[in-house]
């Protein structure tokens, strides 16, 4: 286990002490390592061989095409102009599937991540849909968030995409969402790094009651907790990265050369607000270097090794000129002062837990709890009525 205030790196990824729930054997290995080989090594599909995985795939793209009937679309894909999500769609094309592809347009794309989906839905004879968040609602709520100080902004974009994506398959009758998540590049992410569950509608509303100033919702894509559990075991997840032998740099260099995609930089940067959330947000006011996970990933899946990604974690800076036009942008945009902008830095982290949300009530059982308070006084008059004792 760490010391109070120690610093420790682990001598088999780049993880260390900045997740604070870490910890080491005695060789100096993580928590994420172990965790990598006992946990992620036996769940589903990374149980089986390559090969088996393969042919276990070409079963559910079966499965995929015979749901399509009279339908236009077969499954339905996220679309954010990065890697994963591209090289998925093109690579559900090349299976012959026929996807929607699905883009959320929150005032941040950066003009790399824009030209690349236009690119990609052209070449490959996709049908995108776009959908154009209310700014004025959206900048609100981002800064009801940093008003928050509640770690991961960013799940605002996350869950409005996933509410979109969820409301088109249910119009189009689409039974598949083929996500672009994988354990390859992305198995490693401490809890403390981020805020519950992305689904968690609960939190976004109960931090925009409290610091928004519109109070209630009226345009922002959300699904509640019910409709999730009434809903979604209808509308079928296929990772289907994870069935293949998906190497991100690679895929990086077959869109590049197929389709003339553009390189924008680091993982996740094809959007503004991302990069600087990641590149200086993150590091400044909460002391972590996300790059550590993504890069660790990689370490374990054997796409780097050790030392590339110590090496890329000291070379891969956030460029000097673009951090500052970044910062003007977001300030501008986000109507921030600079004293308010230091202000929030200064601040000290909050966790989400202060706040009401959907992870709260299940992880305290405070949901739990209710019903059987609740239970409990509809026995009694039922005890009286029918003699129970
Ligand atoms: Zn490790």
């Amino acid at each position: 286990m760490k010391e109070e205030n120690t610093y420790q790196i682990c001598t088999h990824c780049v993880m260390d002490t900045s997740d604070p729930d870490i910890s080491f054997d005695e060789k100096g290995v993580c928590s994420h390592c172990h965790h990598y080989d006992t946990f992620y090594k036996n769940i589903y599909p990374f149980n089986l061989s390559l090969e088996q995985r393969k042919s276990e795939f070409s079963k559910i793209v079966d499965e995929i095409k015979s749901a399509r009937s009279y339908k236009k679309y077969d499954c339905i894909v996220g679309l954010s102009g990065g890697v994963d999500s591209s090289y998925t769609a093109f690579k559900a094309k090349q299976l012959g599937l026929n996807p929607l592809a699905v883009h959320l347009d929150n005032g941040w794309d950066s003009e790399h991540a824009v030209k690349n989906i236009e690119l990609l839905v052209r070449k490959l004879d996709i049908d995108l849909y776009t959908h154009v968040i209310d700014w004025d609602e959206f900048r609100d709520l981002q800064k009801a968030f940093f008003k928050s100080s509640i770690i991961d902004i960013e799940i605002l974009t996350d869950h409005a995409i996933f509410a979109v994506i969820y409301q088109l398959a249910k119009k189009h009758g689409i039974m598949h969402f083929i996500s672009g998540v994988n354990f390859s590049s992305e198995s490693t992410m401490p809890a403390a790094w981020y805020s519950g569950s992305k689904l968690d509608a609960g939190l976004i509303k109960s931090i925009n009651k409290k610091f928004g100033t519109k109070k209630k919702l009226r345009t922002f894509p959300t699904v509640s907790f019910m409709t999730f559990l009434r809903d979604f075991p209808a509308l079928k997840r296929v990772d289907l990265l994870n069935f293949i032998d998906y190497d991100y740099h690679k895929a990086k260099q077959l869109l590049i050369n197929e389709l003339g995609w553009i390189d924008y930089g680091l993982k996740h940067y094809e959007s503004v607000f991302t990069r600087f959330y990641q590149g200086y947000i993150l590091p400044e006011k909460f002391g972590i270097d996300k790059r550590r996970a993504h890069l660790s990933s990689l370490v374990y899946s054997g796409q780097m090794t050790r030392e590339e990604a110590l090496s890329k974690l000291e070379q891969d800076k956030y460029e000097t000129e673009l951090l500052r036009q970044d910062r003007e942008f977001l300030l501008k945009k986000l109507n921030f002062s600079e004293e308010e902008f230091a202000k929030y830095l200064k601040e000290p982290g909050k966790s989400y837990t202060k706040f009401n949300s959907y992870t709260r009530l299940l992880d305290e059982n405070i949901l739990v709890k209710a019903i059987i308070k609740t239970a409990a006084f509809i026995k009694k008059p039922f005890n009286k009525l029918f003699k129970l004792s």
